[in-house]
């Protein structure tokens, strides 16, 4: 298929793009490099340099790609920084977001695939999560990608856009040639492993006072690649809906802090801080719907296995991209 990646230059974007490009998909990015980075574009892909804020940019840029699938990551992602500065999350995740659905329903767009989170479900009633828990974000973050997936509802009700919208858990890893790299770093396994490599004396563990056994938060963490994965599925005709990706395992944070020191073989100190506002103390996911209907399957489960891929990762590029 011919497919536009927005965010085709950040983390994820990245990496699904190489992995649409393997399976034989024309890619073109459209990216700001706000956050992304040119050099993580797979040189296979056209590049567009986005203007997301400019009134028609994002219209032009979907005429001049004439994508079947538009694959939308391109998005403000940080739940510490929406708690701050809300407007700059409804501005891009929702602003922004709705040009770009405008555009694909005046170009005749078949399908979209929207980068959705875990954090539009807020602190769950139950773990593993379903898709019909109720969602209640706690935070502007989780409230502007629960504002998104309203709009496909009514886009597709309305406008027959046939859309498949992933709630991620947490994204881990790296594929060989791309992995994670923010310019203000705020997550956690990147953040742990510079110590290792010597950019750190220490990590932090953001809340120690959580209702969990060892009373930090808990995460369901997945790998880069089998998120990629999921989209390439959701690309199959008559794919349709919202579906959870994680693993359906949960790790504290200093679960994730021990793994880290077991790949790297490094003893790595940390240092207790406060929570973080915004911060749900336990999402673990149920992706047997994605499992099911999409017939996904995890390839890299283990938490060690996506540590082992961004340590090797961020040995390779220990100052990240160039760019
Ligand atoms: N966290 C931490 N120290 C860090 C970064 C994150 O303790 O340096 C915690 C954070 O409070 C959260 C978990 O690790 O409970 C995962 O945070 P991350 O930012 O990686 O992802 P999020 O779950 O916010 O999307």
């Amino acid at each position: 298929m011919n497919v536009l990646v927005t965010g085709g230059a950040g983390y994820i974007g990245s990496v699904c793009t190489e992995e649409l490009l393997n399976a034989g998909h024309a890619v073109t990015v459209y990216d700001n490099l706000t956050e992304g980075h040119r050099s993580a574009v797979d040189s296979r892909a056209r590049f567009i340099l986005g203007r997301p804020e400019v009134e028609g940019d994002l219209l032009k840029a979907v005429r001049e790609a004439q994508p079947e699938a538009i694959l939308h990551f391109a998005a403000s992602a940080l739940v510490g920084e929406s708690m701050a500065n809300p407007g700059k999350y409804f501005q891009n995740n929702v602003v922004n977001g709705l040009a770009l659905l405008n555009a694909a329903v005046a170009a005749g767009v078949r399908k979209f695939v929207f980068s959705s989170t875990c954090a539009t479900y807020g602190p769950p009633e139950k773990v593993p999560m379903t898709e019909e828990l109720p969602q209640r974000p706690i935070n502007p973050y989780g409230e502007s990608k629960l504002m998104f997936e309203r709009m496909l509802h009514w886009y597709h009700e309305i406008h027959g856009l046939e859309f498949v919208a992933f709630r991620y858990f947490n994204a881990a890893g790296a594929s060989e040639q791309f992995g994670e790299h923010h310019r203000t770093e705020t997550h956690l396994i990147p953040n742990v492993l510079k110590v290792p490599l010597g950019q750190a004396k220490q990590c932090e563990i953001y809340g120690t006072d959580y209702p969990t056994p060892d009373g930090t938060c808990i995460r369901d963490y997945i790998h880069v690649v089998d998120l990629a994965q999921a989209h390439i599925l959701a690309l199959a005709p008559g794919k349709q809906g919202f579906y959870n990706l994680g693993n359906g395992d949960g790790y504290s944070v200093r679960q994730v802090i021990q793994t880290c020191e077991q790949v790297t073989g490094c003893r790595i100190p940390a240092v207790e801080k406060p929570r973080r506002p915004g911060d749900p103390p336990r999402l673990v996911a149920s992706a047997e719907k994605a499992m099911r209907e999409l017939g996904w399957k995890p390839k890299f489960p283990r938490l060690q296995e996506m540590v082992a891929t961004a340590w090797a990762w961020h040995r390779k590029h220990p100052q990240g991209y160039p760019d």
